[in-house]
Formats: C-alpha cells, sequence, structure tokens
C-alpha cells in the first residue's frame, strides 16, 4: 500500500509534483495536462483521481448538507457544505493517481 500524503511523481523521472500545481489543475484545467518542472512530461489525473476528487468534495458536502448538519440555519449549513467542499479540494492532491498523457 503506499504512504498517503505522499504527492504524486513524475512517471518519467520521478520527480515529485508541487502541490499547487495539481490543485490547480483540478480548479480550473480537467482537459490540460500537467508538465514536470524537471523533465517536462505531460500527466493527465487518472479517472479513479477524478472520482477521488469527487468523493473528497462534492460527496461530503452533499451527504453533511442533507443528512449530519446540527444546525437549522439553512445558510449556517451551506456555509459548513462550502468549507468542507473546500478542505476536501485542499487534500485531493495527495491522493490523486498520475498517468502518462497520451
Ligand atoms: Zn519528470
Amino acid at each position: 500500500m503506499e504512504v498517503i500524503f505522499v504527492l504524486r511523481k513524475c512517471v518519467n523521472c520521478n520527480k515529485q509534483s508541487s502541490w499547487y500545481k495539481i490543485y490547480k489543475y483540478f480548479l480550473w484545467l480537467h482537459n490540460k495536462s500537467i508538465e514536470c518542472d524537471n523533465c517536462g512530461a505531460e500527466h493527465k489525473i487518472s479517472i479513479p483521481g477524478r472520482f477521488a476528487f469527487v468523493s473528497l468534495t462534492v460527496i461530503p458536502a452533499i451527504i453533511f448538507m442533507n443528512y449530519l448538519s446540527p444546525f437549522g440555519n439553512f445558510f449556517v449549513t451551506l456555509g459548513i457544505g462550502i468549507v468542507i467542499l473546500t478542505v476536501g479540494s485542499l487534500l485531493t492532491p495527495y491522493f490523486v493517481e498520475f498517468k502518462e498523457a497520451v
């Protein structure tokens, strides 16, 4: 089993990608590839990686807002849902997998 909290390495030269780089990828550019700083090899996030992103962000937020919220106030619940989304997205770079872009 791989150690969690290790960022993905370049499939070509084994250099670790920066957290920010992966995070940025998720924020805007799902279709662009991630380029290695060291050797320029291009990577994409694997399909399970995209799934991990959704399960860390959207799913917990929805579950919390629908079932777990102890607050009667819709806006408080929504606010916390957004916090869950944000925290989940911050963790995503640690869980995604790279594959070589073709
Ligand atoms: Zn590389």
